[in-house]
């Protein structure tokens, strides 16, 4: 199939760029039937981005989106947890006031967005929502925190956020703040705040899948220790694999896997990435695509093409993004691994470049042997399992139920 999209120009050009290789009509039939969640959607700053649409289908390699919902059709993503995030800025009042403004705009947008297309897509609380909303034909948009830095220093704006129908929330960014040590920061508190044990706790009481993405390796422990239901990481990958602090060695993914908690397979940080000053002249072109006139952005996606040619934008690819899921799932069991790539966060590889290619991780996941039953687990069940047992702490039942 692949030699024929070489010979075929025609078929080449009606083929999505992300569809490099061909997924059997099996494999894709078996993809689509599951249930197919991605547990890290940036999604929501691409929202309030003049002209941008979220029913319109984008080019990846045009104005450098992954998600829309024409993609999550062709992709067959059903869903997943659209993400509030907010980057660290200054610990103080101010800092937090302006931080928790913009949390609660991002808030209103993700909304706005989802009312706006509620024939195709419904804001989803519960793992039960999850079959509810497939059965009536709707995608399925959970909302999740990264960094609780927003919170300031007052707990009870968990709730807040609660109401607004988020279920899943991390205490810290690329910098340390009130809550946490970040994992890509020099160590103030070794691990957890006074202040973020107390914010797990909150978590725990309101039902809240607690994320230990971008925790350092000693918050994260705790995280696991304290959280009274298993703790996910929503986009993290193996250590072992590519040494970066993002990454999480494999004893603490053991940890994680022994108390229940699950990993969901990041795409970056997998590889170096090109940081050549040729590349972020590209990328900051690339950024103003919506401001760009027709000319320019011709001349502009042949400038990209000229410099892929050149030199690749990461040394990692499609083949490694399976290569550390299969040592993931190795290391931790298919109950405690699922997908959860960044996308529009800075994630993607050549070869899953954007959603649309999903299907590819089935069927490779189908000819590594796993059950089809295992690839849905992988899919969706592990962390609707989470999101049950957070449900289940918060209504006072036993968390092993
Ligand atoms: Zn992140």
């Amino acid at each position: 199939m692949r030699a024929r999209l070489v010979f075929s120009l025609p078929l080449l050009l009606a083929v999505p760029a992300s569809a490099h290789e061909a997924v059997s009509p099996v494999d894709r039939l078996i993809h689509e039937q599951m249930l197919v969640l991605d547990t890290h959607l940036d999604t929501p700053m691409l929202f309030e981005r003049p002209g941008w649409q979220f029913d319109e289908r984008h080019e990846y390699a045009w104005d450098l989106s992954q998600v829309d919902l024409p993609r999550m059709a062709e992709g067959g993503l059903d869903g997943g947890f659209f993400v509030i995030y907010t980057p660290q800025g200054e610990l103080t009042p101010e800092g937090y006031r302006k931080a928790r403004d913009a949390a609660l705009m991002r808030a209103m947008a993700i909304q706005r967005v989802m009312a706006a297309n509620g024939d195709k897509i419904a804001l989803a609380t519960t793992a039960a929502d999850a079959e509810r909303l497939d059965k009536m034909g709707k995608r399925i948009a959970y909302q999740s925190i990264e960094n609780s830095y927003p919170l300031g220093e007052d707990l009870s704006l968990l709730e807040t956020f609660y109401k607004f129908g988020v279920r899943m929330a991390g205490p810290v960014h690329s910098k340390n703040n009130q809550f946490a040590d970040s994992t890509t920061d020099t160590p103030r508190w070794n691990g957890l705040s006074p202040l973020g044990k107390e914010w797990v706790k909150e978590m725990n009481r309101l039902g809240m899948v607690v994320d230990g993405s971008h925790s350092s390796d000693a918050a994260l422990e705790q995280l696991i220790e304290l959280s009274a239901t298993p703790v996910i990481l929503s986009h993290s990958g193996p250590r072992a694999l590519y040494d970066h602090p993002r990454n999480v060695p494999d004893a603490l993914m053991r940890k994680l896997a022994a108390s229940g908690g699950v990993m969901q397979m990041n795409s970056l940080f997998l590889g170096a990435g090109d940081s050549s000053d040729e590349r972020s002249a590209i990328e900051d072109r690339q950024a103003k695509w919506l401001d760009l006139t027709p000319a320019e952005r011709r001349q502009l996606v042949a400038d990209k093409a000229a410099l892929d040619a050149r030199q690749r934008s990461n040394e990692a690819d499609f083949e490694t993004y399976m290569k550390s899921l299969l040592y993931a799932i190795e290391v931790m069991g298919v109950d405690h691994v699922g997908l959860g790539a960044d996308w529009d966060g800075g994630g993607g590889l050549a070869g899953i470049e954007d959603i649309a290619a999903l299907p590819r991780i089935t069927a490779r996941l189908r000819k590594a042997g796993y059950s089809d039953a295992d690839i849905e687990k992988i899919w969706s069940g592990n962390v609707l399992r989470l999101l049950r047992q957070a449900e289940a702490h918060a209504q006072g039942r036993s968390r092993s139920e």
